[in-house]
C-alpha cells in the first residue's frame, strides 16, 4: 500500500484506493454495505477481532482490522477514511455524520475539567455555541485571539491570563470566515509547544473545511489534527451532511474509541457517497477555484462594490502578514468570496433577492454557487463589537463559488447588482 501511496497522486487513486473488487463479487465499485452486524468465520475470529478492537493486544504487521459491527467499522467507513488520508498525506482518519460530531469528539476527547481552549475568532457558529455552551458546562474553560492578532500577541493572552499549565490545545479556522482573514498555524505550532511539557500536550487543532483537502495541509505545517465539515467540498453537492478527523495513528485511535461509544460515526450511505464525492474532488475544487478569479475581479471592477475579501488579491505591500502566510500554507486563493456593497442591509438584500442563478443559501463549497448575508445569517450570533472588528458589516455577502461557467455567474452578480 505504501508503494501505491508513493507512486499516484491522490485524484488518480479516488477510484480504487483501499477497495478490493474480489472481495465484493468483482464490482467496480465499492458497494454499499448495508448491515449492522458481520458474520464471523468462527468463534477464534471472533475473538480475535475483539482482542484489536478494545486493545487487548497489538495488531500483527500486515493483519487487517476484523469486520465487527458498524457503531465499530463498516467497510464503507474505513475505505473512505483510506482514501482522505492521502489528500493530507495523514496516518489515520476518522469520519463522522456531521462536521460538528466530528468537532465535538475531538473537543471532548482531549479536553478535561479544568482544561483550557484557545481559539481563533470568529469561529464557526456551532463551534463557538458548543465551546461556550457546552464545554463550559464540564468545566472547560476557553480564551479568545483574533484572526488577526500575531503570534506574540497569541502568547500575550496566554500570559495574560497565567494558564499556560492548564492549556490543552489551540484550535484555529483558517481561513476565518467569512472574511478569509488567515491564521499562521506555524505560530500556532510554536505558541503550542512552549506550554507543551511530557505529560501535558499542547494539541493544535486545525478546521480546514474552507481550503481542505485540496489546498492547505495543516498537518505538514505541524498541526496534530485537521477536522472538517465533509459536507462542504468533500461532499460537494449539498446533499449529505457529515465530517472527518484526520492525525497520526495515536490521536485517530483515541477519537475513534470515543466515536465507538457516543455512537456518532458515519452510516455506510454517506460512506458511499463520499467514496463517490471524493472521485471529482479535484476537478471541482480546481474549476470552483477558477470561477472565483474570474468572478472576484469583475466585482473588483464593479461601481457598486466596495471591497473584495477574496485571497487572490493579497499582495505584500497592503497586507504583508497574510501575504507571507498566503504563499507558505496554501496553494490556491479557494472558491470564497466576501464583498461590501455600497450601502448597507438594504442593498445587500436587493442583490440577494435579485440572483437568480446564484442560490441564496448558507453553506459553501458546492458544485452550486450559493449566497448569503453574513450579518444577518451564519454570524446573526456574534456581538456588534465583535462583527465591527472583524469587518462583518451589514454590506457584507458572502458567495461560495460552484462549477457553473464563470460568465453566467459574472452576468447574475451584474443584473442583481444593477437592481441595487
Ligand atoms: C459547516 C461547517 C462546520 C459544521 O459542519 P456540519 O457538517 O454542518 O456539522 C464546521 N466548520 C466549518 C468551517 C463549517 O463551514
Amino acid at each position: 500500500m505504501s508503494d501505491t501511496k508513493s507512486k499516484f497522486r491522490p485524484e488518480s487513486l479516488m477510484m480504487s484506493y483501499g477497495y478490493k473488487p474480489e472481495l465484493s463479487q468483482g464490482a467496480i465499485k465499492c458497494p454499499i454495505f448495508q448491515t449492522s452486524t458481520f458474520v464471523f468465520e468462527n468463534a477464534e475470529a471472533g475473538k480475535s477481532f475483539f482482542e484489536l478492537a478494545y486493545g487487548l493486544r497489538e495488531k500483527d504487521a500486515d493483519e487487517e482490522m476484523g469486520l465487527i459491527y458498524s457503531r465499530l467499522n463498516n467497510p464503507d467507513l474505513e475505505i473512505l477514511e483510506n482514501r482522505l488520508c492521502l489528500w493530507d498525506e495523514a496516518e489515520a482518519c476518522a469520519v463522522f455524520e456531521s462536521g460538528m460530531s466530528a468537532i465535538s469528539t475531538v473537543m471532548m476527547e482531549f479536553l478535561n475539567p479544568g482544561d483550557y481552549i484557545l481559539y481563533s475568532n470568529p469561529l464557526y457558529g456551532g463551534t463557538y455555541h458548543f465551546v461556550k455552551n457546552v464545554l463550559s458546562r464540564f468545566g472547560i474553560h476557553a480564551l479568545a485571539f483574533h484572526a488577526h492578532e500575531p503570534e506574540d500577541k497569541i502568547a500575550e493572552i496566554i500570559e495574560e491570563h497565567g494558564i499556560g499549565d492548564k492549556l490543552k490545545m489551540i484550535y484555529i479556522e483558517t481561513p476565518a470566515n467569512p472574511t478569509n482573514q488567515l491564521v499562521d498555524i506555524r505560530a500556532c505550532r510554536s505558541v503550542a509547544d512552549k506550554y507543551a511539557t511530557d505529560d501535558k500536550p499542547v494539541y493544535l487543532t486545525v478546521d480546514n473545511t474552507y481550503m481542505g483537502p485540496l489546498w492547505q495541509h495543516p498537518l505538514q505545517h505541524g498541526a496534530d489534527i485537521i477536522v472538517y465539515s465533509a459536507t462542504k467540498y468533500i461532499g460537494g453537492h449539498s446533499d449529505v451532511i457529515a465530517g472527518a478527523v484526520l492525525g497520526n495513528a495515536e490521536v485517530i485511535t483515541r477519537v475513534k474509541t470515543l466515536r465507538t461509544f457516543l455512537g456518532n460515526m458515519a452510516g455506510p450511505w454517506t460512506g458511499w457517497l463520499l467514496m463517490r464525492s471524493l472521485e471529482t474532488l479535484k476537478v471541482r475544487m480546481t474549476q470552483q477555484a477558477e470561477n472565483a478569479a474570474e468572478v472576484a475581479k469583475f466585482l473588483r471592477d464593479h461601481p457598486k462594490v466596495q471591497t473584495v475579501h477574496y485571497l487572490g488579491f493579497l499582495n505584500e505591500k497592503d497586507s504583508p502578514d497574510n501575504y507571507r502566510i498566503f504563499k507558505r500554507q496554501l496553494s490556491s486563493a479557494g472558491a470564497m468570496i466576501s464583498f461590501d456593497i455600497k450601502g448597507g442591509e438594504k442593498e445587500s438584500f436587493r442583490f440577494l433577492n435579485g440572483l437568480k442563478l446564484i442560490k441564496l443559501a448558507v453553506s459553501l463549497g458546492s458544485t452550486e454557487s450559493l449566497a448569503e448575508h453574513p450579518s444577518s445569517m451564519t454570524h446573526s450570533d456574534v456581538t456588534p463589537d465583535d462583527k465591527a472588528l472583524y469587518g462583518i458589516s451589514d454590506s457584507l455577502v458572502r458567495i461560495s463559488i460552484g462549477v457553473e461557467h464563470s460568465d453566467d455567474l459574472i452576468s447574475d452578480c451584474s443584473q442583481a447588482l444593477d437592481l441595487v
